[in-house]
């Protein structure tokens, strides 16, 4: 079994959701005690959300090449980068494959027959190029809220998710939110945010959803033991 790196989440409450998929997907393939071979690097979100805000991506990018240096010197052997947005400086982290959560994203979104999806996530993701246009890279037409859904969806990450919030009036914003998407044409709605994922579920949509945090965490296991290879896209690996 392959050492799966994981660099989360960035908040923790992201990191645990990784943590336990690991783990309960090389149970669910090996049976008995098996638990997935891992390593958690775990950042201060603090640090990593004043970066972000302050649009200081080098820096970021900086400090997360430096823990992934560290997850290498600990024995792993491939990296999974917890959160959809810092995704954004996956071409600043070396030294170890990484497996991209937009192309594990893709891969089901095509796997599921759709091709029109929406996106939820923060405002980075859902309003920068760096994931709409990996994932259209393999064919998807993505569909993001408009602004005011955008300002809501990102509000309820930094102010409630990423705390361990879980409100109902959030969850009936985020019902509504995919329900526009879904009179827009969207087929699916990526849950683009791995802490979305604490919030809905495929019961608040009506058309399937792709929760990245889940899809990411067994893909990783998958390549983990052997059963899966590391998706890749015209973009290359990073
Ligand atoms: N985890 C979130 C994401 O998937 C946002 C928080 C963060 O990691 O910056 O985008």
């Amino acid at each position: 079994m392959k050492v799966i790196g994981l660099l989360g989440g960035m908040s923790w409450e992201s990191s645990v959701q990784y943590y336990r998929h690991v783990n309960e997907r090389v149970r669910e393939r090996l049976g008995g005690f098996h638990s997935a071979h891992c390593v958690l690097y775990s950042v201060d979100f603090a640090e990593i959300e004043e970066l972000q805000a302050s649009g200081r991506w080098d820096a970021a990018g900086k400090r997360l090449d430096e823990a992934a240096g560290a997850l290498k010197r600990a024995g792993a052997d491939f990296l999974v980068l917890c959160t959809n947005t810092m995704h954004k400086v996956a071409d600043r982290i070396t030294g170890l494959p990484l497996l991209h959560l937009g192309d594990a994203t893709a891969g089901a979104v095509l796997a599921a027959g759709v091709r029109k999806v929406g996106l939820l996530g923060t405002a980075f993701t859902m309003e920068q190029d760096f994931y709409v246009d990996r994932l259209a890279s393999h064919g998807l037409d993505v569909l993001v809220p408009p602004e005011e859904d955008r300002a809501e969806v990102h509000r309820v990450i930094y102010e409630e998710l990423v705390l361990g919030v879980v409100r109902e009036e959030s969850r009936a914003a985020y019902r509504a939110v995919i329900r526009r998407l879904v009179e827009r044409g969207a087929e699916g709605v990526i849950l683009g945010c791995t802490e979305i994922e604490l919030l809905v579920g495929a019961g608040d949509s009506p058309v399937p959803v792709f929760p990245t945090t889940r899809l990411h965490a067994e893909l990783a296991a998958d390549h983990a033991l052997g059963l899966a290879e590391m998706p890749g896209n015209s973009q290359g690996s990073t």
